[in-house]
């Protein structure tokens, strides 16, 4: 059955300037997102993995344009966002909601948790005062809080509880698509388990959509039907979850999995240790970004940059080992 796309991401790039010397003048750009192209479908959740610096988070805000885009194309629900003026994109925000790794960072602390989870309500056209209690409250208990603890302030809460005000003030808006950026990170294993839960239960009920951005491989594994592996601001790896985990193809992908525990005890795995340091995305390596640490490296990778190759319609890999 074919699948919508509802957030269709093209050669995204996100540059920021180098500025130096007397006149400031522009020396360089540091290349944070540099030609990344993914799809998301509706329904699922797309993961993003890579280490820290690897340009993922940028990503997130490039889409939806907390960081304005160097170049590319951002079309959700067949409307290009780069192309929207401010108030058109502050309109549209409503249907793209973010989830932040520390909640805590944003939620104002002298109002109270239903006063900050409904506060974007009036902008959007709500702003009759039973509507929006109705609409909290709901959405509260939706999230796993009750309408008491909507009458306290975020200092009271636990790291695991101002995550559920912090997915309960993105959902609010009834949004498509949650970008959700390290969520879970900052939380202890066992309080990580009952967010992801939530996230997966919101999934079921309300037929959300999501791109989940993490370092880490084994929370991403566990929520994500495809997966997208980044480098130095550039896609190595994107397809299906399963696929990827049991046969990763890229040699920095196998080298990222060759390092999280095997789930059977007596299964052994070589670990793969990669030398040297990621380079600056200041000047990132002429050809495969990834040749200065792949111990699979050849002449053409150091000259030439590889590009996306498919394997099948939805499974894509940049290195020139699958090379046409
Ligand atoms: Fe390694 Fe070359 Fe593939 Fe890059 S293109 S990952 S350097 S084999």
């Amino acid at each position: 059955m074919a699948q919508n796309k509802l957030l269709e991401v093209m050669n995204l790039k996100k540059y920021f300037e180098i500025r130096g010397g007397l006149l400031k003048r522009v020396t360089g750009y540091v290349k944070a997102v540099d030609d990344v192209s993914f799809s998301v479908y509706q329904g699922e959740t797309l993961g993003i993995v890579g280490e820290s610096g690897c340009g993922k988070s940028t990503t997130g805000r490039t889409i939806l344009r907390l960081l304005e885009p160097t170049g590319g194309q951002v079309c959700f629900d067949g409307v290009d966002l780069a192309k929207l003026s401010r108030e058109a994109m502050r309109r549209k925000r409503k249907d793209i909601q973010m989830v932040f790794q520390d909640p805590y960072a944003s939620l104002n602390p002298r109002r109270t948790v239903a006063d900050i989870i409904g506060e974007a309500l009036p902008a959007h056209g709500v702003s009759d005062k039973q509507e929006i209690t109705r609409q909290v409250n709901e959405t509260l208990e939706l999230c796993g809080l009750t309408v008491e603890q909507g009458r306290r302030y975020p200092h009271e809460f636990s790291g695991g509880q101002r995550q559920r005000v912090g997915i309960a003030r993105a959902l609010i808006l009834q949004p498509k698509l949650i970008i959700a950026d390290e969520p879970v990170s900052a939380l202890d294993v066992s309080i990580q388990a009952q967010i992801i839960n939530l996230l997966q239960d919101l999934q079921a009920k309300l037929g959300l959509t999501y791109l989940f951005i993490s370092h880490d491989l084994s929370v991403v594994r566990h929520i994500s039907k495809r997966v997208g592996v980044m480098y130095l601001g550039r896609m190595m790896e994107l397809g299906s979850a399963e696929q990827l985990y049991a046969n990763p193809r890229h040699p920095y992908t196998q080298a990222l999995l060759s390092a999280i525990p095997l789930a059977d005890p007596l299964a052994k795995r070589e670990r793969i240790i990669l030398e040297g340091d990621v380079p600056s995305p200041a000047n990132p390596p002429q050809g495969c970004v990834f040749a200065p640490r792949c111990p699979k490296a050849m002449d053409v990778c150091k000259a030439v940059r590889p590009q996306m190759t498919s394997f099948t319609n939805d499974y894509q890999v940049a290195c020139h080992l699958y090379s046409k």
